[in-house]
C-alpha cells in the first residue's frame, strides 16, 4: 500500500481529501502546517507529500527544500504542491524549489493517484532562452542615438521634470545595423514600447552594453517589452560586479521577493557575455571600455561606428577634484596630486576627438562640495575634460534628482558660457529624453 502525507492548514481540505485517497487505498498521514509536515515526513517516509502553497508557519516553498535537503533519507519522495492560486510564477518557483508536480484547488483524489502513478509526467514550463532565434528584422538605414532616461539616481516624474525627463539611465544606440542599448535604467520600458510598436512581433536582435549594476542602470530591465517576446534575441555585456557576476546580480532584481517574473523565466533568448577584454566588437561597431572614478566596477564606453564616435560615461567623479579636495581626507601630496592628474589624462586621450560625448554633470562647483566621493562629477569638470579631448558634441547627463527643468536649464547655459570663455564653439546640451541625435550629422566633411 502507498502511503501519503497530506499537509495542509485547512483542516476541511483534510479531512474531504484523506477521506478520498484512503478510499482508494492510500495509507494517508494529516498535518496542520509545514513544520509539522517536516518532522512527519522525516519521521515516516511516506512515498508521496502533498503540500499546500501558503501555511502559517512554513510555506509550501520551505517545506519542498527542506525535504530535497534530505533527499538521502526520503529516496523517491514525490512531492505535489497544491493552491487556490493560479500564477504561473509560484508554479515555477515550486518546481524550482523542489516539487514534482503543481495542481491547483479543488483537487481531486483521481488526479492524485493518477500522478502517484507516474501516469501524468507534467514538468516545469521550459524557463531558459527559447531556442535558435530567427534573424533579426532590419534596421531602418541611419546611424542615430536616442535618449531615453537621462537622471542620476531615481526616477523622477512630475510637473517640474517634463521637459528634460525623469527616467533613469537609458539609450538607444543605431549603428551599422546594430541595436544597442546603453543601460537599462527605467527609460528603457519606454524603449521597449517604442521598439515593440515598430517591430510588431517580427523578431529582434539587440545588445545591452551595462555601464555597471547600480540600480539607476538595471531597474528598467524587468519591464523592457521585448524581454517578453519569444524569438528575440537580448544580449547583456558588461562587467562583473562585486562577486555575484552580472547574470547573478540582474537576477537578483527580479527574485520573487522584488518581482513577480523571474529572469530565467522571460520568453526571449538572454545570452551574458560579460566581458574580460576591454575592447571588443559589436557587430562593425567597435567598443573600447575604461574603468572610471566609481563605486563598484563600473566602465565606460566608447563606441566607433562608420558615421562618428559615441562615449557613454553615466557615472564617473573627477579623479584630482575628489581626490585633491582638502576635504577629501586622503594624502595631497605632490605624489598623489600626479597620479590624479595622469588619471584624468588617461581618461581624455580614450574621449580624444569624439563626436558625442555623454557624460555624468550631476551637480555645480557649489553643490559638489557637500558630495565629494559620491563618484559623480560636476559640470565644471565635464566641460574641462570634453575641450581637453576635443569633442564635437557634450551631453550633460545623469541629471540629479534634486534639479528640475529650470535648474537643468540654468546649468547648461553656464556650460555653454564655461566653454566660450575658452574659446570653444563645442556644442553643450543637456541630455533629454526623446532627444535624436544624428550620427551622420556629427561626422566632420
Ligand atoms: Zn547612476
Ligand atoms: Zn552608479
Amino acid at each position: 500500500m502507498k502511503s501519503a502525507l497530506l499537509i495542509d492548514d485547512d483542516p476541511i481540505v483534510r479531512k474531504v481529501l484523506s477521506k478520498a485517497l484512503a478510499a482508494s487505498g492510500l495509507s494517508v498521514r494529516e498535518a496542520k502546517d509545514g513544520e509539522e509536515g517536516i518532522q512527519a515526513a522525516l519521521q515516516h517516509r511516506p512515498d508521496a507529500v502533498i503540500c499546500d502553497l501558503l501555511m502559517p508557519r512554513c510555506n509550501g516553498f520551505q517545506v519542498c527544500r527542506a525535504l530535497r535537503e534530505k533527499s538521502a533519507e526520503l529516496p523517491g519522495l514525490k512531492i505535489i504542491v497544491t493552491t487556490h492560486r493560479g500564477f504561473a510564477t509560484d508554479r515555477l518557483n515550486a518546481f524550482e524549489s523542489g516539487a514534482d508536480h503543481y495542481l491547483v484547488k479543488p483537487i481531486l483524489a483521481e488526479e492524485i493517484l493518477r500522478l502517484l502513478e507516474g501516469k501524468d509526467t507534467e514538468k516545469a514550463a521550459p524557463t531558459g532562452p527559447s531556442g535558435a532565434p530567427v534573424p533579426a528584422a532590419q534596421l531602418r538605414p541611419g546611424n542615430l542615438l536616442r535618449f531615453w532616461g537621462v537622471r542620476g539616481s531615481i526616477p523622477t516624474p512630475g510637473p517640474t521634470t517634463v521637459f528634460y525627463g525623469g527616467n533613469t539611465t537609458c539609450v538607444e544606440v543605431r549603428a551599422d545595423g546594430q541595436l544597442i542599448v546603453l543601460d537599462s535604467g527605467s527609460g528603457i520600458r519606454l524603449l521597449g514600447n517604442h521598439l515593440a510598436a515598430e517591430f510588431k512581433g517580427r523578431a529582434l536582435e539587440l545588445t545591452l552594453l551595462l555601464s555597471h549594476t547600480h540600480w539607476d542602470h538595471i531597474q528598467g530591465f524587468p519591464f523592457f517589452a521585448p524581454a517578453y517576446v519569444a524569438n528575440n534575441l537580448v544580449r547583456i555585456v558588461g562587467y562583473e560586479g562585486y562577486r555575484k557576476g552580472l547574470e547573478n546580480t540582474l537576477a537578483m532584481q527580479m527574485e520573487s521577493t522584488y518581482f513577480p517574473v523571474g529572469l530565467r523565466q522571460l520568453p526571449s533568448s538572454i545570452i551574458f557575455s560579460e566581458q574580460k577584454e576591454m575592447d571588443f566588437h559589436i557587430g562593425p561597431v567597435r567598443i573600447r571600455s575604461v574603468f572610471v572614478n566609481h563605486p563598484g566596477v563600473t566602465v565606460g564606453y566608447r563606441l566607433d561606428t562608420t558615421t562618428g564616435s559615441i562615449a557613454f560615461l553615466p557615472d564617473h567623479e573627477s579623479y584630482a577634484r575628489m581626490r585633491l579636495h582638502p576635504r577629501a581626507g586622503g594624502e595631497q601630496g605632490q605624489g598623489t596630486l600626479d597620479y590624479c592628474r595622469a588619471e584624468d589624462q588617461k581618461l581624455v586621450e580614450f574621449l580624444r576627438g569624439v563626436d558625442v560625448l555623454i557624460l555624468d554633470s550631476q551637480y555645480d562647483e557649489a553643490e559638489y562640495e557637500t558630495h565629494i566621493g559620491w563618484g559623480h562629477s560636476c559640470y565644471e569638470d565635464s566641460v574641462a575634460t570634453a575641450l581637453a579631448a576635443g569633442v564635437k558634441q557634450l551631453f550633460l547627463f545623469h541629471h540629479d534628482p534634486q534639479h528640475d527643468d529650470a535648474r537643468i536649464s540654468h546649468l547648461v547655459a553656464h556650460a555653454r558660457d564655461l566653454a566660450s570663455s575658452h574659446g570653444s564653439s563645442m556644442t553643450i546640451e543637456a541630455a533629454r529624453e526623446g532627444l535624436e541625435v544624428s550620427l551622420l550629422k556629427t561626422k566632420p566633411n
